[in-house]
């Protein structure tokens, strides 16, 4: 039989009527003659709650137990549909990640999967189970212990059945009806595109478009994967939703695709450091092993020896952060006068493969963001995106902006 990865998203599955709404449609590809895995994340708000819990009870917490908690929520949505598809008489089960098993790093919390092997639900499918109902966002560690793979992680955990059971497509049902050029939460004017490639999806991603987690588009991308969003709400045709794809497939020719924002970020920096070989490893070596996830880095020019440095990292790392340059500090690996950290900044991005053959994006991004009175705190570059860091209280005004300058509303 052909196998179909179905993912229903929080909001999807955010009460009963909505799990029948969504089971009604995995009942509609089994009818057609799938075996269909559906992958279901908890129910919306109930990570929220758990990772709040999680925090009022242990501030610096075991990540070990971190993972049993926040995984929790998906095994009642997998229970619950499994159950509502058996009311409609589809044979159906549950599995949590250590039954299948998911095997993955012990990195709790943003753990890897590096292995699903399909033996236990195909010898399930073999015996008449039409639908295999897995939680999502959960595997299981070599130590045995459970984990998770991040926020947002069902997605890769529908991406990587899709890869391991080669399955015929990779559906993400969410909230929206596919890939905007933009998040339609913040610009009426955001657009759907029919198709995005995955090289600009996979940026969007990781950039902060939350539609899908970054770890899922580069599983889909490597393994080739059919992978299309699509919308629990609307009825269902073919052409719905958006497909990610190759690059060669897109036809489009703009310069532009997208506008991502991540609107929790903060800028720091460390006035006056000893500009010598080895300063950078000595800051970012004690960041990178306190867990502080670094994005965007400047080195000021240097005067008499000593030089500023900037970076700027989630803003909820702020104190992790601190912590481990203060540690450095007293330990004797760096010197510096004081460490700033502008907490109230958001990252900006424009993204697009076209940008690669032409030029002039940044022009016009800079030009837009200043007829704004917007300034610019950090800028980044690569090569098919280009990020700037500005005063949280502007996100929304550039993204209109940028989405108006490189006239998205006409993209498809
Ligand atoms: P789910 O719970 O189904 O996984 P998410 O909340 O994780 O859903 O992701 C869907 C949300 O992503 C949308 O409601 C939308 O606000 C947001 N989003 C951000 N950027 C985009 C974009 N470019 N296109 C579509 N949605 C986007
Ligand atoms: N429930 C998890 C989260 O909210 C995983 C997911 O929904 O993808 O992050
Ligand atoms: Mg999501």
């Amino acid at each position: 039989m052909p196998v179909l990865v179905m993912k229903f998203g929080g909001t999807s599955v955010a009460n009963l009527d909505r799990i029948r709404r969504a089971a009604k449609r995995v009942g509609v590809e089994v009818a057609k003659g799938y075996d269909v895995i559906v992958i279901v994340s908890a129910m919306s708000g109930k990570t929220n709650e758990l990772v709040g819990w999680v925090n009022e009870t242990s501030p610096l917490y075991d990540a070990r137990e971190y993972d049993a908690i926040v995984s929790s929520g998906e095994n009642v949505t997998a229970g619950l549909m499994a159950l509502t598809l058996q009311e409609m008489d589809v044979p159906a089960r549950s599995w949590q990640g250590w039954q299948v098993p998911v095997k993955t790093t012990s990195a709790h919390a943003s753990a890897r999967i590096e292995d699903i092997p399909p033996e236990n639900i195909n010898a399930k499918f073999a015996e008449g189970m039409k639908v295999a109902v897995v939680a999502g966002f959960q595997g299981v560690s070599d130590e045995g212990r459970i984990t998770t793979l991040g926020r947002g992680g069902s997605d890769t955990t529908a991406v990587a059945f899709a890869a391991a059971f080669g399955a015929e497509r990779c559906d993400i049902y969410t909230d929206v009806d596919g890939v905007y050029t933009t998040d339609p939460r913040i610009s009426d004017k955001a657009r759907k595109l029919d198709k995005i490639a995955f090289e600009e999806m996979l940026e969007l991603a990781s950039l902060g478009a939350k539609v899908l987690q970054t770890r899922s588009v580069e599983l889909a991308m490597r393994y080739k994967v059919k992978l299309r969003v699509l919308s629990s709400f609307e009825e269902q045709s073919d052409e719905a939703g958006t497909l990610v794809c190759d690059e060669e497939e897109v036809m489009e020719n703009r310069p532009v695709s997208g506008i991502a924002y991540s609107r929790d970020e903060a800028k720091m920096t460390l006035v006056s450091v000893a500009d010598r070989p080895g300063i950078a490893a000595a800051i970012f070596g004690p960041l990178s092993e306190a867990g502080v996830n670094v994005d965007m880095i400047i080195q000021n020019i240097a005067e008499d020896g000593r030089t500023d440095m900037t970076f700027s990292c989630p803003v909820d790392q702020v104190a992790r952060a601190e912590k481990a340059m203060e540690d450095a500090k007293t330990a004797g690996d760096i010197n510096y006068h004081d460490l700033i950290a502008d907490k109230d900044v958001a990252k900006i991005s424009a993204v697009g493969i076209g940008m690669r053959s032409q030029s002039g994006v940044a022009a016009t991004m800079f030009k837009t963001l200043s007829d704004e009175g917007i300034n610019i705190k950090v800028i980044a570059t690569s090569e098919i995106k280009i990020s700037v860091l500005i005063d949280r209280k502007y996100m929304e005004l550039a993204v209109q902006a940028l989405h108006d300058a490189f006239e998205l509303e006409k993209a498809r």
